[in-house]
């Protein structure tokens, strides 16, 4: 018959060989382990006709190999491969106890939790959540009085149990900026090692010695790796892991354990205390969100005009220019495609950038962890972590860097729900079409529509993201432990890596994506050259599928083909329309005679200006402007609009621009995130939600008699 092996974990005086004990009767073997003069007890257990030996590890705190009981614990967890580990935990003393749980968890063995010294527990007046304390590590866990034997008939219950089943135990998830170099480690090892492989770059990283030793190949590449970890932190993994360790323990506290008595406070609790505030909680949390993005669109508003400005008339006018003797349709496919492709892609990296610094202040500081702890029970409601609402506030500036954002969600389930739903979110970009629209049909009512559309884009994310709970991400999201990791000043070697690690991503994956996709879509619009936009290919579809849009109350094939354009970059709808309805003002007529250098010149001047007024934007009285409603003499596009359009219908195109495709730099980038399923996922869901929602809205605005 097949014995099994169950070993007993924990710290010293925890009550280990108490619960052997208590587990056993009195059949206990004393001996020594191996070579040594530590004392090594084990027993024998017959039950349910299975044999189980039961060992008794040295107690310890940690598994790094410096004592004698470590290296023991150690090895024998590695080496021998115990069939199941029972954790033992001093329940009293939870968060000093589980940081041995911690790197248990890092090996990835079977394991149950005795939570033992339950009666102490309970005679301090503590209170567990024990179901989610479960189910945030993953882990069954019992409490036990290993000295009055109460809780070892279900301790023995789960311990056969979990040698039927082996539980599989995940490692816990550490901040993004050190999961990335465990990946890196991770990929580094052979792929026949005998360890668990993130265990062993968990180790690695930490310098641990004995590992080290038995992977003197990797030594070169490590030490590369090391210096930069140590560059970013400023700390070397030996001190910075065991921190992340204690956030995920602080999380798993703060989430299941209610203490009765007043602890002393550390400066995290009394920073705690003020970001997790019940009622200050969620006002300081959007009060941060509010300067975060006053900074960054502030910030890099002159510098997107800048750069926006460099493309198109600076490149654009100097390639034309070298150009200018071949034919016109490929000068346009040049300078309006490719430039202009690149240039769209171009002007989102000083927004990124400015975003990316502050987002990666707050994440590195250890705040984000905090918002996301106040704004988890709302999230939750609609199936989503309070991780993902960050990312939907991003998507309100532009969806693309929100994409992006979700990287700080732990499981994939969330990313993928979160990423559907931040298109929903109506991006700055979308605001020109209002401004157009409430400007013809709601002058009175501007302010308010427009509000109405962003409000709109919110609800109809919640409705779909119930949708999609129910369907296609049913089940409920795992539990995670929201880890609170201590308050940190980031370093700024941390903060540009963490920057230029996601823009450079941006421009090399996402980049070549998003510049075929708008040389694609220059075709669809430009072919046949040089014909009226009714015989072009995007006339000709739009004027054939244009009947479909009749229940949303727009059938004109002008508004239909104005969504094309639209999906290169929201605020193109505008310029399209005015194409379509022939009414578009051939801009910059007057060409000024001016030379290169002097173009130049003048570029080079512009980006200091844009410098002093990033500067200004941020931190003085500069307005960018872009929620001014300009009040103007009626245009020529807006009298066509009018006599096509009525109140209703407009309403309802505006719903339509809202829901609407993205654009492709954000589809570009959902494709580099998560691959062509979600892209297609992604196109699907914003091309029928639209319809459905704008037919709803403008039937039941016809049956209102509006
Ligand atoms: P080990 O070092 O983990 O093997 O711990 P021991 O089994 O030697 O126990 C340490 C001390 O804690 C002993 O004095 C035990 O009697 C006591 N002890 C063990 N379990 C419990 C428990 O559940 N409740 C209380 N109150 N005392 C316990
Ligand atoms: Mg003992």
């Amino acid at each position: 018959m097949k014995e099994f092996v169950v070993a007993f974990a924990g710290n010293p005086n925890v009550g280990k060989t108490a619960l052997i004990n208590a587990l056993a009767g009195t059949k206990l073997k004393v001996g020594n382990w191996p070579g040594v003069t530590v004392e090594k007890k084990e027993a024998e257990l017959s039950y349910k006709g299975k044999k189980i030996k039961l060992i008794d590890l040295p107690g310890v705190y940690s598994l790094s190999p410096y004592t004698i009981e470590e290296k023991i614990t150690r090895e024998f967890l590695l080496k021998e491969k115990p069939d199941l580990v029972v954790n033992v935990i001093d329940s009293t003393n939870l968060e000093r106890n589980l940081y041995l749980t911690v790197q248990l968890m890092e090996m990835e063995i079977p394991m149950v939790i005795a939570l033992n010294m339950w009666d102490e527990f309970l005679d301090l007046g503590y209170k567990l959540d024990l179901e989610k304390f479960e189910k945030l590590l993953g882990v069954k866990a019992i409490p036990t009085v290993a000295t009055k034997g109460r809780g070892i008939r279900d301790l023995l219950d789960i311990i056969d149990k979990g040698l039927k089943e082996k539980p599989k135990v995940k490692a816990p998830k550490y901040s993004a900026s050190i999961e990335d170099f465990i990946s890196k480690v991770m990929e580094l090892l052979p792929s026949d090692i005998t360890y668990p492989k993130r265990w062993t770059a968990i180790k690695l990283l930490e310098e641990d010695t004995e590992v080290l030793k038995e992977f003197p190949s990797l030594e070169p590449k490590l030490k590369g790796i090391l210096r930069e970890f140590e560059d970013i932190f400023g700390a070397s993994g030996e001190d910075v892991i065991p921190e992340e360790r204690y956030g995920f323990i602080s999380g798993i506290v703060k989430q299941t354990l209610r203490k009765s008595l007043r602890e002393k406070k550390t400066l995290t609790d009394i920073l705690d205390s003020i970001f997790l505030n019940r009622v200050l909680g969620i006002p300081i949390f959007l009060f941060i969100l509010y300067l975060v993005f006053k900074f960054t669109f502030d910030g890099s508003g002159p510098f997107i005009d800048w750069t926006d400005g460099f493309i198109n008339d600076f490149l654009a006018k100097w390639i034309g220019a070298a150009i200018s003797s071949t034919p016109e349709w490929f000068q346009s496919l040049i300078v309006d495609g490719i430039i202009g492709g690149v240039g769209t892609v171009l002007t989102f990296v000083p927004l990124m950038i400015f975003l990316y610094f502050f987002l990666a202040i707050l994440e590195e500081s250890g705040y984000m962890a905090r918002a996301a702890f106040v704004m988890d029970r709302a999230m939750r409601s609609i199936g989503l972590h309070g991780k993902s609402f960050v990312p939907m506030i991003i998507g309100f500036g532009c969806n693309v860097p929100a994409i992006y954002a979700t990287r700080t969600l732990e499981n994939e389930r969330d990313r993928k729900l979160t990423a559907l739903l931040i298109p929903f979110m109506s991006c700055g970009a979308r605001l020109p079409i209002y401004v157009l629209f409430t400007s013809i049909f709601f002058k009175k009512y501007q302010a308010e529509i427009v509000l109405s559309m962003y409000i709109l884009g919110i609800l109809v994310a919640i409705a779909v993201g119930l949708i999609l709970k129910k369907t296609a991400f049913k089940g409920t999201p795992p539990p995670f432990v929201m880890e609170l990791p201590p308050y940190r000043f980031p370093t700024f070697k941390l903060l540009w890596t963490s920057i230029w690690a996601r823009t450079g991503a941006f421009l090399k994956k996402a980049g070549t994506v998003i510049v075929a996709a708008m040389i694609l879509l220059w075709a669809f619009i430009n072919i046949p050259y040089g014909e009226k936009p009714e015989k072009t290919i995007l006339g000709r579809t739009a004027t054939v599928i244009s009947p479909i849009f009749k229940p949303c109350g727009f059938s004109d094939w002008r508004p239909v083909a104005a969504l094309i354009p639209g999906t290169i970059a929201k605020e193109a709808v505008v310029g399209a329309l005015g194409t379509l309805y022939g009414v578009g003002g051939e801009e910059g007529g007057g060409e000024e005679k001016t030379g290169f250098f002097e173009d130049l010149k003048e570029q080079i001047k512009g980006f200091f200006d844009a410098c002093v007024d990033s500067f200004k934007g941020m931190f003085g009285s500069l307005k960018t402007g872009v929620f001014e409603i300009e009040e103007e003499e009626e245009t020529p596009l807006q009298k066509a609009i009018k006599s096509s359009f009525t109140p209703l219908s407009a309403f309802s195109y505006m719903v339509f621009c809202l829901l609407w495709i993205p654009c492709v730099v954000t589809l570009g980038a959902i494709y580099q995130e998560f691959g062509k399923r979600m892209l297609l996922a992604s196109i699907g869901l914003t091309t029928i939600t639209p319809y459905i929602v704008s037919t709803i809205v403008y039937q039941v605005g016809k049956l209102l008699g509006f």
